[in-house]
């Protein structure tokens, strides 16, 4: 059984599913505008955002298992990252692995604090595809720590870390990827913008490296998610950041927030 335990405080969000932890560290609550979407009709745009705007978040988990590790999911910005942390007394030496859903500059700014590695004791995780197409700065960030890369299947979830499940899901970057623990799947980057790609997930958007990809990537994770009854996190969901999904209308889905 699983039941949100708590909504702490400002910036923390904290979920108790079967064997662990899972905590929302929420580094920024937004409207953002219509200008990322691809695909986003006038008939969409005035169902779900009459307004031209829709509810985003930039977000990062902490994921505290029931053999004592602590493990973030991606990092954002450094200096949110360690006030959330700190919000719940978890000090950057205490973090055993980093694992990294994709290489965007809010999801491993938190590696680094002017240019120094922050997590002294933390081995840094991600797809070996992710890792390839690293650009010169962000290899400087990965290279200050000891990385462990895999290879995620696309079918099923596969152990990478304790009881942290890894599988692909292409097409926002060349290696992006979603991490599992008990029935919570953080689905990183899977969406932008919950109030179009829910209801519309053909809906894509310019951050995405292969918007097609990206398309029928969300398209399939859906089914499979849906499937299986996991609750979901993502790093661009509004506040709590994680909720139930279900089937909806005509090839459309339905979130609702914890
Ligand atoms: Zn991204």
């Amino acid at each position: 059984m699983m039941i949100a335990i708590s909504a702490t405080a400002q910036q923390t969000f904290m979920y108790q599913a079967s064997t662990a932890q899972v905590v929302l560290l929420s580094q920024g609550q937004r409207q953002s505008g219509l200008n990322i979407l691809i695909g986003a009709t006038p008939e969409m745009i005035a169902h779900v955002a009459p307004d031209n705007t829709y509810p985003s978040a930039t977000n990062a988990f902490l994921i505290r298992t029931q053999s004592g590790k602590n493990i973030l999911i991606d990092t954002g910005f450094a200096k949110e990252l360690f006030a959330c942390l700190q919000e719940i007394n978890v000090s950057p030496e205490s973090i055993d692995a980093i694992l990294i859903t994709h290489l965007h500059g809010d999801h491993i700014g938190g590696l680094t604090l002017e240019g120094q590695k922050v997590f002294p004791n933390a081995t840094l995780m991600m797809s070996k595809f992710e890792a390839q197409s690293a650009n010169e700065n962000t290899l400087k960030i990965m290279n200050l720590y000891d990385l462990d890369l895999f290879d995620p299947n696309d079918q099923t979830p596969t152990a990478v870390f304790d009881d942290i499940k890894a599988m692909a899901n292409y097409g926002h970057t060349p290696g992006h990827t979603i991490y599992f623990i008990d029935n919570v799947a953080i689905w990183g980057d899977m969406t932008h913008a919950m109030a179009f790609q829910m209801p519309y997930p053909q809906v894509a958007v310019t951050y995405d490296t292969d918007p097609n990809t990206a398309v029928k990537s969300r398209l399939s994770m859906l089914e499979y998610l849906v499937a299986n009854h996991y609750h979901v996190g993502g790093m661009h969901i509004a506040w709590p950041g994680m909720g139930s999904i279900k089937e909806g209308e005509e090839g459309g889905y339905v979130f609702n927030p914890f």
